[in-house]
């Protein structure tokens, strides 16, 4: 088998990134944003698990709600790269602010990619303006990872849909006005088949039959609030359908494929952070009668901090540039940076409260809270044993594109 020198690319070349002033002016913008209307009151969102309204509405007036969605409906325009900034830089200050960013993404990346015309001029200008909210319900409590096994039913009559069933773990379900449901309406053709026969539907809040249940209390990302959902006898009418019939599994990764973008840039906001407050502790922290600087333990652990911090940048700016060029790689770089980032992310948290002592798991030192989030973000929208899955099979599928590899392996795989 050859493999390229520069696999899974051809050339060199592939490897820039693709950074604009404008984007540096955005993300100054944005931290300078983050700092001073979000940094005073991130403590207090993660202790009393609240996001204030009126966060909410500045940051619908910096236009961050825009970030994404196209111009046509609202939007400041479809770029991934923007996207990876805003959140980067908001996650360093509050990662829970960056779900409701996430979430909205989740509603509306469907919508853009495989909605109606009308679905995009209804939905998407109302999200882009942070009036209204997006959620994204797949999981149910039988299956997180297995989305093929889901139980929620959709069945047609006439032109309507009634939808039967319950999710699990739904975030900012109580924030939301729109949420996008994902429900079985025909069985599955046969058992390799299983992923066919799903279809999206979006929900308005107030549908008679549609409920919140319970609220889990969570560990992290808190001020973003996870439900469990009711659907009983909930009726949309046939234009709610996002999406050909019986194809929402295959949208449903199409989306993740690019929203785990955005999870990856939330652990790199946090793993940033995290080695700026450890840089900034080690020169103010006398131990010995030096600086924690001065020794060389902490000079080594520091600089692979950054290394493991540059690395995940890379990657998750890689994924971004590839998206916005329209080059498929990037669903396979993208996997890449949402397990690489996050895991890296818990390890620097973890090695920035060791560098920190005592103090390091004091609430109001405000460095605990970021191990609490990472853990979330290595779970959802996909774990990271599913990214390295998709990884795994994202590569075979390019290897069988550049016959690399024989057809009947390739089949086993994926
Ligand atoms: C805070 C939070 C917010 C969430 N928000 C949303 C949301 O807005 N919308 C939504 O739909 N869902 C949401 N989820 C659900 C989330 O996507 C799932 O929890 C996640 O996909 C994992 O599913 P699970 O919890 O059922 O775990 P399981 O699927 O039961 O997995 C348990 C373990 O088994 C491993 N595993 C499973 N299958 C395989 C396999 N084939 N190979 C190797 N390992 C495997 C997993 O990696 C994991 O380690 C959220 C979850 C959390 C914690």
């Amino acid at each position: 088998m050859v493999i390229y020198l520069v696999f899974p690319f051809e050339s060199i070349e592939d490897f820039n990134l693709r950074l604009s002033p404008e984007h540096e002016i955005f993300r100054k913008s944005v931290r300078e944003f983050a700092e001073k209307k979000i940094g005073p009151r991130a403590l207090e969102i993660d202790e009393k698990d609240e996001i204030p309204r009126d966060l909410l509405e500045e940051m619908a007036q910096q236009g961050y709600f825009g970030i994404g969605i196209p111009e046509t409906y609202g939007g400041q325009g479809e770029d991934h790269t923007s996207v990876v900034i805003l959140t980067e830089e908001i996650s360093r200050i509050s990662p829970a602010l960056t779900v409701v960013l996430g979430t909205n993404e989740l509603f509306a990346v469907p919508i853009i990619l495989f909605g109606s015309e009308e679905q995009r001029k209804r939905y998407l200008p109302p999200i882009a303006r942070g009036e209204k909210f997006g959620a994204f319900a797949v999981t149910e409590p039988c299956c997180g990872s297995d989305v093929a096994g889901i139980q929620t039913r959709a069945e047609k009559k006439g032109d309507k849909w009634v939808i039967n069933g319950r999710k699990a773990f739904i975030s900012n379900a109580d924030l939301a006005d729109y949420i996008l449901v994902l429900a079985r309406t025909s069985p599955p053709p046969d058992r390799r088949s299983r992923h066919m026969g799903l279809t999206f539907f979006i929900v308005e809040k107030d549908t008679p039959g549609f409920k919140l249940d319970q609220k889990y209390e969570k560990m992290g990302l808190r001020g973003s609030h996870i439900y469990e959902l009711s659907l009983e006898n909930v009726i949309v009418p046939d234009e709610n359908r996002v999406g050909a019939e019986d194809l929402g599994f295959l949208i449903a990764m199409e989306t993740f494929d690019r929203t785990r973008i955005g999870v990856a840039a939330q652990a790199l906001g946090i793993a940033q952070r995290l080695f700026e407050e450890a840089m900034s502790y080690v020169h103010k922290r006398q131990a010995f009668g030096y600086p924690l600087a001065f020794f060389q333990a902490v000079q080594f652990s520091l600089v692979e901090i950054l290394a493991k911090l540059m690395a995940s940048r890379y990657l998750t700016y890689l994924a971004a540039k590839l998206a916005d060029e329209g080059r498929r790689e990037f669903t396979f770089v993208a996997s890449l940076a949402k397990f690489f980032a996050s895991e890296m992310a818990e390890e620097i948290a973890s090695r920035v409260i060791n560098l920190h002592g005592g103090v390091g798991v004091i609430r109001e030192t405000g460095i605990e809270r970021f191990l609490r989030d990472i853990k979330i973000i290595q779970i959802y929208e996909g774990t990271n044993d599913i990214q390295r899955l998709v990884a795994y099979r994202q590569l075979i599928r390019i290897l069988r594109e550049k016959n690399l590899i024989p057809e009947e392996v390739a089949r086993l795989v994926v």
